[in-house]
């Protein structure tokens, strides 16, 4: 019977718009055992997202009440919002030996790579910044004043790719999404996780 591992954490980071949600919503489809971390934020809805699904959606009062009790594994503001993610909403998942996906910002990821070195980063490029502009216009949820602030912040956002494990660039999306769950597979074939999950195979070979 294979021994339990704690799963394995990763951060997903990319500009708005370069495809983060829709690839990990396609990989959740795709693979047992992988959950997405649901952040916690301060802004408005969009159409479609419900709350507690897609994030928590909570007043800027509620999320400083959130901060001073020392819920949160991490936060940040982006944008003119703030973001984070509660303790509870990874510890238990990973604990249950479930990879965790934390869709956040590079703000986010140095904090978290600060408390779990062990964490996997992965930063999505967009094929152009073209590109980018009109996957945020096609996606049609945020106005033109957001859309134009998001293409803005991109190139802060994107000048912090080399502090990352991996970088896929989202132009195909199929050939993206099969680099992640490449990224997701190896990382379940590291040694220190294969002694756990193969330690009675190993031990019997080795007897
Ligand atoms: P998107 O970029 O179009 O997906 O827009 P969102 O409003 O969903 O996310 C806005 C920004 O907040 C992105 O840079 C996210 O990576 C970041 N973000 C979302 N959730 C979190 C979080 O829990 N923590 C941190 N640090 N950043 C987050
Ligand atoms: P993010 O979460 O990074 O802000 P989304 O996943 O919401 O980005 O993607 C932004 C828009 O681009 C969505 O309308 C999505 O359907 C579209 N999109 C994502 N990946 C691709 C791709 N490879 N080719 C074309 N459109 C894409
Ligand atoms: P959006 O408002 O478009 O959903 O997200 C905007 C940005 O906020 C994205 O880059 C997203 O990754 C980031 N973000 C979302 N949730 C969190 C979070 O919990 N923590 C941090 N640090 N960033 C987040």
């Amino acid at each position: 019977m294979p021994h339990q591992n704690r799963g394995n954490l990763f951060i997903l980071s990319a500009p708005s718009g370069a495809g983060k949600s829709s690839l990990i919503k396609a990989l959740l489809e795709r693979q047992d055992k992988v959950r997405v971390s649901v952040s916690h934020t301060t802004r408005a809805p969009r159409p479609g997202e419900n709350n507690g699904e897609h994030y928590h959606f909570v007043s800027v009062d509620e999320f400083k009440a959130l901060i001073n009790q020392n819920d949160f594994f991490e936060w940040a503001q982006v944008f003119d919002n703030y973001y984070g993610t509660s303790k509870q909403a990874i510890e238990n998942q990973l604990a249950q030996g479930i990879d965790v996906f934390m869709d956040i910002d590079w703000q986010g990821a140095r904090q978290v790579r600060k408390l779990l070195p062990e964490v996997k980063t992965i930063f999505i490029l967009p094929p152009s910044k073209q590109a980018l502009e009109e996957r945020l216009n096609n996606r049609g949820q945020d106005s033109q004043e957001i859309i134009a602030s998001r293409m803005e912040q991109a190139k802060s956002e994107c000048s912090h790719y080399n502090e990352f494990d991996y970088l896929l660039v989202n132009d195909d999306f199929e050939t993206a999404l099969h680099e992640l769950e490449h990224i997701v597979v190896a990382a379940r074939l590291e040694l220190k996780k294969q002694q756990v999950s193969q330690q009675a195979l190993i031990a019997e070979l080795l007897k």
